[in-house]
């Protein structure tokens, strides 16, 4: 076993975010070291982390590596050492490690993937909010406007659930936006947009 699986294996991301100083909520939630954070914005679970602010995300040797400026290998030494697993006398736990259930891998990939895509709209919508707003009572209402008065809550909501709720209903919610491949369409609507974006951008910076 290498050693990153070692760290990995033997120390979560909430544990290691504590043990650093983060303070972390009921809700995994802790405020996010890498950028002005008000309000906590960054969701720890037990394998990864990922912040609604800044989109800083990856498992705990990322994390440690950020807060310290060090290299992937010198941040699990540092897990390694801080957390007393030594390498060569791995602990009993590591040496017959759980094997991860694969079908809980799997759906915390797509969580965090629902969380990014959720995020990204709410994003564009908040910005469509102010961009598109009519200027006078008289102007024609803009579609972009229309869409983000609609849609911001109900966006907002069920980000904030894929925070905080349990997570059987964080699991009915990622079906649900998985259904009729909704998430998938809207990926690749904002990744449309977001191309559409650049290509105005260069031609207006030209
Ligand atoms: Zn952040």
């Amino acid at each position: 076993m290498t050693l990153f699986e070692l760290v990995k294996q033997n120390i979560c991301v909430p544990d290691a975010a504590e043990h650093y100083g983060l303070q972390v909520n009921r809700n995994g939630m802790c405020s996010c070291p890498f950028h002005e954070d008000r309000h906590p914005s960054m969701k720890l679970n037990e394998r990864y982390f990922y912040c609604f602010g800044c989109g800083a995300t990856g498992d705990v040797i990322d994390l440690v590596a950020r807060l310290f400026d060090l290299s992937s290998y010198e941040a699990a030494q540092k897990l390694a050492q801080d957390f007393g697993i030594d390498p060569d006398k791995p602990p009993a736990a590591a040496v017959l490690p759980k094997p991860e259930r694969p079908l809980l891998t799997a759906y915390r990939q797509e969580e965090v993937r629902c969380l990014r895509v959720l995020c990204d709209y709410l994003h564009l919508l908040e910005s469509w909010k102010v961009q598109y707003a009519p200027k006078t009572l008289e102007d024609v209402l803009d579609d972009r406007f229309v869409e983000a008065c609609q849609m911001l809550d109900y966006v907002e909501y069920l980000a904030d659930l894929l925070i905080a709720a349990e997570l059987e209903q964080r699991v009915k919610i990622v079906e649900m936006l998985n259904k009729d491949g909704l998430i998938a369409g809207l990926e690749e609507r904002l990744d449309r947009l977001k191309k559409e974006d650049d290509a105005h951008e260069k031609q207006s910076a030209a």
